[in-house]
């Protein structure tokens, strides 16, 4: 593990090092803010140069405005995904948490913490508009719960998470289920939920560290390293009765071995495809043959489209994490400068849990 980077382990553990010192600073007069500009376009794995660090000073705010500091950021693969589809030489998109320094604008008063799409930014005046589908949110309170679980398991992952299993698929009591990216931040709590829905949970991921934590602390059924073991093989040993339903995070080779062990009637939820965002996707076995032999339903799904249903997801998990049912786990990578470590980290698998920087 970097030595910038720290893991948050389940409800009780503490942050290891103190706060990182502030990269801007706030004044009467002005706000020197740094931002990662998006220079150049990904091309293959995202590269030093393509994103680049540098500040700008912001104007005092006016009415209806306020200036926000950010506390928390998130890394996440839709960054790389949907990365050619930005524009360059603007600040690089993304989610944070940030705390309200000064207001404006009676909606979101000052010392309150918001949820917003500011991009990769230490500082930012807004009009409480936001430029995405995703409103701008004043966090509520989580009983004494980290705010950055506003990132993760309380925030856009668990929504993800809820909603792609329990909507998309309808798992039931007894049925196999197979969940890939199974120790990352959308993997680790649809693994849960499908323990908490009474389901066997056969989890896939990219090292036995991650393996060991899916296993002893998350009580996933089964485990499969997709680097050491054959996953067809291992999956007909720990499933030989098939599988039922599989959350899809990785697309690819894994996949496609996947939906060839599924039973008659089998349901994907098709959430990401993160083995093709760097290189576009290596050639796969095709899987039309056994999604019409088996009459299989696969159904991909955006987060964005259940925004509906945010407020629900999110006081349920929140509910199955105070009653002690569902765990969370956060890697986090301290300091706004090492936003791109993080990320770059993050697509490699350096991540258990949730990636998030703390600014
Ligand atoms: P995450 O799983 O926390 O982090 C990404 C993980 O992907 C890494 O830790 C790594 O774990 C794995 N990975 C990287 N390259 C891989 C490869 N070639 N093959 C297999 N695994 C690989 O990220 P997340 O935020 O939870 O997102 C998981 C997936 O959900 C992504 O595909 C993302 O795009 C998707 N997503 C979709 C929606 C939606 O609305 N549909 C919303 C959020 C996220 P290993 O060590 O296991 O390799």
């Amino acid at each position: 593990m970097n030595n910038h980077k720290l893991a948050h382990i389940g409800i009780s553990s503490n942050i290891r090092a103190a706060c990182a010192s502030k990269l801007s600073y706030i004044s009467t007069i002005m706000v020197r803010a740094k931002h990662f500009v998006y220079k150049k376009h990904f091309d293959g794995f995202p590269k030093d140069g393509d994103l680049v660090l540098e500040e700008e000073e912001l104007p005092a705010i006016k009415d209806g405005e306020f200036l926000a500091e950010a506390v928390y950021l998130s890394v996440d693969p839709y960054m790389r995904k949907y990365a050619p589809w930005q524009p360059l030489n603007k600040t690089f998109y993304g989610r944070q948490i940030a705390v309200i320094k000064d207001s404006k604008n009676s909606k979101f008063p000052k010392g309150q913490h918001v949820l917003a799409s500011f991009g990769w930014r230490s500082h930012t005046i807004s009009d409480g508009v936001s430029k995405d589908p995703f409103p701008i949110k004043i966090l509520p309170d989580y009983g004494g719960l980290p705010l950055s679980l506003g990132l993760g398991v309380l925030g856009h992952t668990g929504h993800t998470a809820y909603i792609g299993f329990l909507e998309i698929s309808q798992p039931k009591v007894g049925e196999t289920v197979v969940v890939s990216g199974a120790a990352g931040a959308v993997g680790s709590i649809v693994g849960q939920i499908a323990k908490i829905k009474g389901c066997k949970v056969i989890g896939i991921a990219g090292s036995d560290k991650k393996g060991k934590w899916l296993t002893e602390e998350l009580k996933f059924d089964r485990f499969i390293n997709y680097k050491t073991q054959d996953v067809k093989t291992t999956l007909q040993e720990f499933a030989p009765e098939g599988v039922d339903y599989y959350f899809d995070n990785v697309g690819g080779e894994i996949s496609s071995t996947v939906i060839y062990q599924l039973n008659p009637h089998g349901r994907v939820s098709a959430c990401g495809s993160i083995s093709e965002y760097n290189d576009g996707g290596q050639k796969v076995t095709p899987i039309y043959f056994p999604l019409v032999a088996k009459e299989l339903k696969i159904e991909g799904f955006q987060s964005r489209s259940w925004y509906h249903r945010w407020d629900e997801a999110v006081a349920q998990n929140l509910k199955w994490i105070q009653e002690g049912k569902l765990k969370y786990n956060e890697t986090v990578t301290e300091g706004f400068e090492n936003m791109f470590v993080a990320f770059t980290d993050m697509l490699r698998g350096g991540n258990i849990g949730k990636a998030i920087v703390k600014a």
